[in-house]
């Protein structure tokens, strides 16, 4: 099948290299020139891991193309997947600029049928917007062009994208034709072998399907870190709480860790449109209201131990363990390191960090001259950046720091302090091992 996908960032990418993996042709397209050109000489944007070898795969044998111009594109296709950024809005809803401006370009080059596929994170609704504007520039043109919209919402989670791709737990499709569902079910037929993971369903429960899904992911970090913060004020060890919920199947093991707030750029923005949904149908979405809340509020939890340890921060310097949102990605968007780090720097503190990915995207985050002023420190590795600091605050579960040489570690630390925003540590251990420690929620 000959498919363009229109935006090259996590998602497009991934789901363009893993098409073309399959057999399938695909164009990538983007506005980012400096993207495209890179990809073309086979060079990642992004960190995501086997995602290098596949576009390399995919470049071999001719199956993968990268270009700028949509028009060019769409000459040879006639499935076009819309998989460019949806940000929140000034108030918090989804801004749909970028996938309006893709539909609009799309009905003004439509030549025959092509199904039209919303794969970006779509508030409900969205589909019929893309509809209007594309037979808006086909009405313009006075052409009668027959075109289906079609809802098909991407769960990949960054770290893990390719995988999650190709191996997804559903599928999940929303469509109003035989036509359109006949088409998605042909492209997604061997990614589902093993089971038939193609879900159909109509469009607004598609849309309303990955808000739903992103949200109780985010509810459960919530409700868990809400736990964690009632185990420290009643005296309890939330890990033991989480192993003793855990167990039961109704709850399960995944997604219950207690931690410094979700991040990324799908959870905080998703919950967020969810609400503004909810406020246009005036509807009070309590449990989503409260799940953001407590988001923001678990943000501050670390920069509050560090001071509550430390006391006055001037001229004191924190070593930060792990930048990205989490592991296994170069992303920073919403991360917790950002507050925790523009925190300690308001105090006056030097931060010196490391991260396996993510040093060169965070440079983004923080203002250049805490950089030039030597207050940001980056450093080559994660040991580096405990020499002569009051404290270690790990921030990102990164392999790499689950086991380090504690022994090395205290000899560095100016005041043997360790603030486990992950709970990835053994307190017991840490205490013999002459540490002062305190996690999330522990005793
Ligand atoms: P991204 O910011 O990494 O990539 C978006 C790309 O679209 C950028 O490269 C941008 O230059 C490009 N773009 C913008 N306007 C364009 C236009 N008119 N024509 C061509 N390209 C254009 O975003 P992402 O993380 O890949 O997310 C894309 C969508 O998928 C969002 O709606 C997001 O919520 C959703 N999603 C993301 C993830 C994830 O883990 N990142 C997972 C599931 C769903």
């Amino acid at each position: 099948m000959h498919i363009t996908i229109v935006g090259t960032g996590y998602v497009g990418l991934v789901s363009g290299a893993c098409f073309a993996d399959m057999g399938n042709k695909v164009t990538c397209v983007d506005v980012d020139t400096r993207k495209i050109d890179s990809l073309k000489q086979g060079q990642i944007p992004i960190y995501e891991p086997d995602l290098a070898a596949v576009v390399e795969r995919g470049i071999k044998l001719n199956l993968l193309q990268f270009t700028t111009s949509l028009p060019e594109a769409m000459a040879s296709s006639n499935i076009f997947f819309i998989a460019v950024g949806t940000p929140p809005g000034e108030d918090g809803s989804a801004d749909l600029k970028y996938v309006l401006a893709v539909a609009r370009e799309i009905g003004q080059n439509l030549q025959n049928y092509a199904v039209i596929v919303d794969k970006s994170t779509v508030p409900v609704g969205t589909a019929d917007k893309v509809r209007v504007a594309i037979q808006a520039e086909l009405d313009k043109r006075g052409v009668d062009i027959p075109f289906d919209v079609v809802s098909n919402p991407e769960f990949l989670k960054e770290g893990a994208a390719v995988s999650d791709f190709m191996k997804p737990d559903r599928i999940v499709i929303g469509a109003d034709s035989d036509r359109a569902r006949q088409i998605m079910g042909d492209l997604y037929q061997d990614f589902s072998r093993n089971h038939d993971k193609v879900m159909y369903m109509g469009i607004r429960d598609a849309e309303m399907t990955k808000y739903a899904a992103n949200a109780m992911l985010a509810t459960k970090i919530s409700f868990m870190n809400e736990i964690a913060n009632l185990c420290e004020e009643l005296n309890v060890d939330v890990e033991e709480v989480r192993h003793g919920i855990g167990s039961d199947s109704r709850i399960g093991y995944s997604f219950i860790y207690p931690g410094c707030g979700y991040g990324g750029s799908c959870f905080p923005k998703d919950v967020q449109a969810l609400v503004r949904m909810a406020e246009s149908v005036n509807f009070d979405a309590k449990v989503l209201n409260a799940v953001e809340d407590r988001n923001l509020a678990q943000k501050q939890v670390l920069f509050s131990k560090v001071q509550r340890h430390i006391g006055d921060l001037n001229g004191k310097t924190i070593a930060v363990w792990g930048l990205a949102f989490k592991p296994g990605t170069d992303d920073m968007r919403e991360a917790p390191s950002i507050p925790l780090i523009n925190a300690l720097l308001s105090a006056g503190a030097t931060v010196k960090v490391h991260d396996p990915e993510a040093m060169q995207t965070s440079k983004r985050e923080f203002a250049p001259k805490h950089i030039e002023d030597g207050l940001l420190v980056y450093c080559a590795n994660h040991f580096d950046t405990a020499d002569g600091a009051d404290a270690m605050v790990l921030v990102t579960e990164w392999k790499q720091y689950r086991q380090p040489d504690f022994d090395l570690l205290k000899q560095k630390l100016k005041q043997p302090l360790i603030i486990d925003g992950r709970n990835i540590y053994n307190p017991e251990k840490l205490k013999q091992l002459g540490f002062v420690y305190e996690g999330i929620g522990r005793r």
